[in-house]
């Protein structure tokens, strides 16, 4: 079963634990694009200095920068058999880019699969794990801004995938292994 696969979700919807896990129990690689900005900000890379100026006000890094870079991401031998995209694409640019850049080898996206949350409980979560992981953007101010960008610019990409009738929704509140269990049961893999 090739698992080309879109995971969507508010920023503190718990997208990234649950990519780690799906792309495990998948066998594909799990492309989150926030830690590829942010493996790039901690090496003081270029890209990285440019991406830091967007994200550390919870604002989007533009499209030609983040489209390259995941085009390039999946021209790598591991995403052969199938890949769990992690935060892309995230406006409706990007979902025609993502389009076009799987078309280029003659592929398609299977499914897209959304983590709901209610705002009140990502903002909570986001805020608890500032005090943990420390991570620039997961301040008051910035949670809520980047809150307003999922609403604006993110959200309406799950109805374009609704309506080409690739889109899942799963409710994201739970216990970690129950949410797991309900997203594999949503893209259909063989239970374990
Ligand atoms: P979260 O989902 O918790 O907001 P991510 O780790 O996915 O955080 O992303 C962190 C930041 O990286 C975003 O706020 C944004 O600045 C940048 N980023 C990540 N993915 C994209 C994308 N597809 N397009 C533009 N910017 C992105």
């Amino acid at each position: 079963m090739s698992a080309r696969l879109v995971l969507l979700g508010p920023p503190g919807a718990g997208k990234g634990t649950q990519a780690a896990r799906l792309a495990e129990r998948l066998g594909v690689p799990a492309i989150s694009t926030g830690d590829i900005f942010r493996a790039n900000i901690k090496g003081g890379t270029e890209l990285g200095r440019l991406a830091q100026e967007y994200s550390s006000r919870g604002a989007l890094v533009p499209d030609e920068v983040t489209n390259a870079m995941v085009r390039d991401r999946l021209a790598a031998d591991d995403t052969a058999e199938g890949f769990l995209l992690d935060g892309y694409p995230r406006n409706v640019a990007q979902v025609a880019e993502l389009d076009a850049i799987l078309a280029d080898s003659g592929l398609a996206l299977d499914r897209a699969v959304e983590i709901t949350a209610d705002p009140e409980v990502v903002t909570e979560r986001l805020l608890k794990r500032a005090q943990i992981e420390g991570r620039e953007d997961d301040t008051a101010d910035v949670i809520r801004h980047r809150l307003d960008v999922y609403a604006s610019e993110t959200a309406p990409i799950s109805d374009l995938y609704a309506q080409r009738g690739l889109l899942s929704q799963v409710d994201g509140i739970g216990g970690v292994d129950e949410v797991t269990e309900r997203l594999l049961g949503a893209i259909g893999a063989p239970a374990s």
